[in-house]
């Protein structure tokens, strides 16, 4: 008989933000689908701020993209799903500080928040096509991050023009 154990592979962050597109906050906090891969082992908890959130020691074991070495707080880009509007790939900071979840903020996918940060979740790959990946993740972080702008500008680009 084989035992089947299904393994979590996220956790889910409970967070209001606002919705750049709307500009509603989010009513339910935790219907935003903020899933991080930060912990070693995550279980699918809910996290909210001030939460313990001990970080795996390799984080592209989680299928981040690493395009700083990592800092203390850590900057972390996770992607959400506005619960007001539906709008998805929309994107956030995590910011985890001595071990806790300090703080969690909406962001653009933009050169100065690019720069501001450690890691970006693997998400950000679907702003590519899927033949690019193996290429990006292969980059030095610099043409890393100019390459994710440029991907998110075009996006944008489409998404105006319905
Ligand atoms: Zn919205």
């Amino acid at each position: 008989m084989t035992t089947i154990i299904a393994r979590a592979t996220f956790d889910y962050v409970c967070h209001p933000l606002k919705c750049p597109r709307c500009g509603q906050t989010s009513s339910d906090i935790c219907g935003i689908n903020l899933q991080t891969k930060l912990r070693e082992h995550p279980t699918m908890d809910s996290l909210r701020v001030g939460d313990r959130l001990e970080l795996r020691e390799d984080p592209s074991m989680g299928g981040y993209l690493v395009i700083h070495p990592p800092r203390e707080p850590l900057r972390v880009i996770e992607e959400w799903v506005c619960d007001e509007c539906g709008t998805s790939f929309l994107w956030a900071i995590l910011e985890v500080h001595d071990g806790t979840l300090a703080s969690v903020e909406p962001a653009e996918l933009d050169e100065s928040t690019l720069e501001s940060v450690d890691l970006v979740t693997g998400q950000a790959l679907f702003l590519f096509p899927t033949v690019e990946t193996v290429e990006l993740m292969a980059l030095d972080p610099a043409e890393l991050r100019a390459r994710i702008v440029r991907a998110e500008v075009e996006r944008l680009a489409e998404l105006a023009k319905g």
